[in-house]
């Protein structure tokens, strides 16, 4: 049996693999390329085409495609052939430079959000070098932006590879002035903690909530959820061991780094954190990751549920951001330094980062809204919609003690003067967790939590890299003219401390007193649904700052908008229509159906014995009755708001009555439904229970 490191990234043309199977001069453009983000001709192309060809088909692959990441959240892909004719009537396998670097998939029904003109659909993708192609079963992927032919972006990836662009000008920038002129290129690093259920395909085949929307609609609390502890960590079942081996192999041979893997908090629920990477790559190796799950899962007889929360009253699932910045020799620019020098470099980033999250609550809220995320923030499982950050006490003294000038009287007794003075070393301990915080400093790194578990990990990286980019681009306009730099410096981030250190919040984050003084002493942005938030994208700030550093134009800003909105509003209504089905013709029916059992067995009963008082069955057929009677009405009246929803204007008139009108009517009709669900003899209830879900893999 071949061991890991065997076949570790067999399935990747790598570094590795270019460096040997590329002519010299091509590796080192190439190599330039991927670096430094310097241009590629097209003659180095052919070649690296040819290469990639050649390698691929070795593997048996057979066809290509450009692997890209519209709007919908998930990957795209369209698969062409490798054959071309040959002169003497056979075939060979051809791929040149032209078809790596560009593809014209005929992409008309993606969303655009108005940017793509239906006579001119056509979009364009283009090669991203910085993301190794691979093979996934027959075919090479080759990953790829997705644009208009006007320029504008259609996917993900496009504004993502924008916003570590700006992030890394900005940075150099500051470096510059820390003497750094030896760095060539900043790069914001992500390693994404994925989130999942794991249930039988069996139970999932029997529930059209989840089959439709990914989660259930209706279910009644089981007995034994969550609130024993005993998952989290627990051991793993062998039926998940063997799921989760196979998930490592596949993923492993895409040169995704799986590294950790253990139970969550409920039943049935898992998580699974790779290695972290450069930013770009880990999103596509996200992307990469959920699909496997599934196809894996499938296999196993499983299916993964990677919705924010499948099951109400249980934990939901969630996907941990871990994100940093560091120079290209390897120096992480968020963590703390040995020398005073180095500690002031800290620090300025660190107020980057704390300005950037005050300054862009409403865009870091943004993009993570969905209408499945709505259901996990908030509910005691995850962060609440209100953003702020955890800095750990130690380091919140020591922003306090810079900020007054006074003495830090952390483990060493000494006034705080960036460069001057010596600074403390601080604690890299990264036990020191809260584990409530949206945005919490792990050490060296920040852990941006609200990211629900399907989201693409595109959008939260956007935001946060082009904030920080925009608070760098503030400093290193202010210092790259000062006079005295180390006074300057000073002063700069006590100026930032001051003014946003109402984003630093060290204590529950879960608790409501704190959502209380948020937002009413400390002014946070408490935006509780997609609807709320969605249309603050087009806030001046936002499309100032955004199209500034040119992550997006205003065209693309408000496609986005839209087009998020539009998702919310289609997610609901499909949730809804789930629902009125599943009530009209299963959960009514049974309950009705179940009464009738009971009346008619009562009447057997009485009619053999008149004495017999039947007092159960009297009992519950009345209550059953009347449940039955009020989820049918209760269905008709969501029917009757689903059909208003047709009297919309537009999509954010659309998205209020979502909000308004459709949840809270979907709840009212689940909370009769689930407690017909607890008076219903199990064998007359026509879908699974979520004791039957939760507890089917063994
Ligand atoms: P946990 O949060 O579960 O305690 P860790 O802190 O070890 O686990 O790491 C969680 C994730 O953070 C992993 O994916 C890890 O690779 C990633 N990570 C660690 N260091 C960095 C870094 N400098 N930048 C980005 N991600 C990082
Ligand atoms: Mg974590």
């Amino acid at each position: 049996m071949s061991t890991v490191p065997d076949y570790f990234g067999s399935m990747v043309f790598d570094d590795r693999v270019m460096r040997s199977v590329l002519p010299a001069k091509v590796y080192n453009s190439m190599k330039k390329t991927i670096d430094e983000g310097a241009s590629l001709d097209i003659g180095v192309a052919n070649v690296v085409a040819a290469a990639m060809k050649d390698w691929a088909v070795e593997k048996g692959a057979t066809h290509f495609t450009h692997w890209f990441q519209p709007l919908t959240g998930i990957t795209a892909e369209k698969h062409d052939g490798f054959i071309a004719p040959s002169p003497d009537g056979g075939v060979i396998m051809e791929f040149s430079g032209k078809e790596l670097v560009q593809g014209e998939p005929d992409a008309s029904s993606f969303p655009s959000g108005g940017l793509r003109a239906t006579f001119e659909a056509r979009g364009y993708t283009a090669w991203d070098p910085t993301s190794y192609a691979f093979i996934k079963g027959k075919t090479l992927c080759i990953p790829t932006a997705f644009c208009s032919y006007g320029g504008h972006a259609l996917d993900k990836k496009t504004p993502l590879l924008r916003s570590m662009e700006a992030l890394n000008k900005q940075a150099l920038r500051i470096l510059r002035l820390f003497g750094k002129t030896e760095v060539k290129r900043v790069v914001s690093s992500v390693g994404a903690e994925q989130e999942y259920f794991l249930i039988t395909k069996e139970m999932y085949d029997l529930r059209p909530d989840l089959k439709f929307t990914g989660r259930t609609l209706f279910g009644a609390k089981p007995p034994k959820g969550q609130e024993m502890d005993d998952h989290y960590f627990g051991a793993i079942k062998p039926k998940v061991a063997e799921f989760m081996e196979d998930l490592n192999e596949e993923l492993w041979k895409l040169g995704i780094m799986a590294k950790t893997e253990h139970n969550e908090v409920a039943p049935a629920q898992h998580e699974l954190a790779p290695i972290y990477t450069t930013t770009n790559v880990a999103c596509d190796q996200n992307q990469l990751t959920m699909e496997i799950m599934q196809k894996v899962a499938s296999r196993h007889g499983l299916v993964v549920l990677l919705h924010e929360k499948p099951f109400a009253g249980v934990n939901g699932s969630g996907k941990h951001n871990n994100w940093s910045i560091a120079t290209n020799e390897g120096q992480n620019l968020l963590s703390p330094g040995d020398t005073p020098y180095e500690n002031a470099q800290f620090l300025l980033f660190l107020a980057a980062v704390i300005q950037a999250v005050d300054d862009y609550q409403d865009l870091l809220r943004i993009s993570v809204a969905t209408a499945a995320n709505h259901h996990q923030l908030g509910a005691n499982e995850a962060p609440p919609a209100v953003v702020s950050m955890f800095l750990g006490d130690e380091l919140t003294a020591v922003l306090e003690a810079l900020e007054t000038d006074a003495p830090y009287l952390g483990t060493e007794k000494t006034q705080l003067k960036l460069g001057v003075d010596i600074l403390p070393k601080f604690n890299r301990d990264t036990t020191d967790r809260n584990r409530t915080s949206p945005f919490a400093f792990t050490g060296n790194k920040f852990e941006f939590r609200m990211l629900g578990s399907s989201n693409s990990i595109a959008c939260a990286n956007i935001m946060l890299n082009a904030a920080v980019a925009e608070s760098l681009k503030q400093y290193a306009d202010r210092l790259e003219g000062a006079a005295d730099f180390e006074n300057a410096l000073h002063e700069l981030i006590q100026k930032t401390i001051r003014e946003h250190k109402r984003i630093i919040f060290n204590g529950n984050g879960y608790d409501d007193a704190w959502i209380k003084e948020a937002t009413e002493v400390r002014g946070l942005l408490n935006y509780r649904t997609t609807a709320d938030c969605m249309p603050h994208l087009m806030d001046e700030k936002n499309v100032r700052m955004l199209t500034g550093h040119q992550v997006f134009t205003v065209e693309e800003m408000k496609s986005r908008r839209d087009i998020m909105l539009e998702n919310y509003c289609k997610a609901v209504t499909i949730e809804a229509n789930t629902m009125v089905g599943m009530a009209k013709t299963g959960i009514a029916p049974a309950v009705a159906g179940f009464a009738a059992s009971l009346a008619k067995d009562a009447s057997v009963k009485k009619a053999l014995d008149p004495s017999i008082a039947c007092l159960y069955e009297t009992g519950l057929v009345k209550r059953l009755s009347e449940l039955s009677d009020r989820i049918a009405a209760k269905a008709e009246e969501l029917e009757a708001e689903i059909i208003l929803l047709g009297e919309a204007t537009d999509v954010i008139a659309e998205s209020v009555l979502i909000r308004d009108r459709i949840l809270p009517k979907m709840c009212e009709l689940r909370i009769i439904s689930d407690e017909a669900e607890t008076v219903t003899a199990k064998s007359a209830w026509p879908f699974p229970t979520y004791a039957d879900i939760l507890f089917s893999v063994r």
